[in-house]
């Protein structure tokens, strides 16, 4: 059987969070929004398992956003003073924290979040962490006045959680780089040297997640300017195919990414993704198995995994739930077809 896998987050509940945003307002505070968090993760978690999915995630019900809430447990970090700043090579402008003094971790991030996790499955975890270039294009600087020593910085602190993480019986664990996508040839040149020193010394497996974003306007408009034929990935997948790093997470459904690109990941477990994150239809399983068949002609079988895009964050619950469905049952049409091509 396919494995299967969503990229990390979902969509939060009306009562946990603002819905429908990329940065939406908690709607409790203190030990109620904690509890509130958890409920969440609970939630998704069953959704998951009922949808047949192998591999289940926190959705990361737990944080506001995908990189501040890694930074929010960050000492050397103001976030009092946000500044504005162009993100992404200035695709979008984000109000950003600045980085002020060392860097270090004030306490554990996702602890509890990721014991809950175990708790409440047997099957596989993973959990997501935000990459060091991620990061680094994501604050602003006013202390290391390097790209490359800040990352490196971070990558230590990533590097302390994710050894955490792993002692507490995590699975997977996931670094989202999506700023690969945008700045490849630094990416290439020390992105996956820094991604290294963050999933240093980890005998879980550890994986990558680059995409060309979540379905917001801002990423709908840089993909239109990107042509016909996307082949960032081409500059950045072989220094990861020659990196550490076991599983690598793509687009792939309604992108405009060559297929045969995922061939320059060989020895790789390659996350291939089959739901679309920027389109509210939901999928059926015929077009999921579709592009699983397509994969597979790049692919071997043992290394593919079946998995989102990008996270579910910002569609409604009932898409979101909807598009796990579709997933799984995608992976099993998938298997089934190969069962009777081999007769
Ligand atoms: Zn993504």
């Amino acid at each position: 059987m396919f494995e299967t896998a969503i990229a990390g987050s979902l969509p939060k509940p009306a009562w946990l969070a603002e819905t429908g945003k990329l940065w939406p307002k908690w709607q409790a505070e203190g030990t109620a929004l904690d509890q509130a968090k958890l409920d969440a993760t609970l939630l998704w978690i069953k959704c998951q398992e009922d949808a047949g999915l192998s591999v289940i995630g926190d959705g990361e019900q737990s944080r506001q956003h995908f990189v501040h809430g890694f930074l929010e447990r960050v000492a050397g970090i103001d976030f009092e003073h946000k500044v504005e700043m162009g993100i992404r090579n200035d695709r979008y402008k984000a109000m950003v924290p600045q980085v002020v003094a060392p860097l270090s971790l004030i306490s554990r991030v996702h602890g509890a979040e990721a014991r809950f996790l175990r708790a409440h499955t047997t099957r596989k975890i993973k959990f997501t962490l935000p990459g060091p270039m991620t990061i680094v294009d994501t604050v602003a600087d006013r202390f290391y006045g390097d790209r490359v020593k800040m990352a490196f910085a971070f990558a230590e602190l990533l590097n302390q959680e994710a050894l955490a993480l792993q002692a507490e019986g995590v699975d997977i664990i996931q670094f989202d780089e999506p700023a690969f996508n945008v700045y490849m040839a630094e990416a290439a040149d020390w992105g996956v040297k820094a991604l290294e020193r963050a999933a240093q010394g980890l005998r879980c497996t550890t994986a990558v997640h680059i995409c060309y974003g979540y379905g917001i306007q801002a990423n709908i408009d840089w993909k239109k300017s990107l042509g016909d034929e996307w082949r960032q990935y081409e500059q950045i997948l072989p220094a990861l195919a020659a990196s550490a790093i076991k599983q690598v997470s793509l687009e792939c459904i309604h992108s405009h990414v060559p297929a045969e690109l995922m061939a320059l990941l060989k020895g790789k477990d390659v996350m291939v993704g089959v739901i679309d994150v920027a389109d509210e239809r939901v999928e059926t399983p015929e077009e999921v198995a579709d592009t699983i068949g397509r994969a597979l002609q790049f692919v071997p079988r043992q290394h593919l995994i079946a998995c989102t895009n990008c996270g579910l964050a910002p569609m409604p619950r009932a898409v979101a739930e909807a598009k796990l469905a579709a997933l799984a049952a995608g992976a099993r049409l998938a298997d089934e077809r190969l069962a009777a091509a081999a007769g």
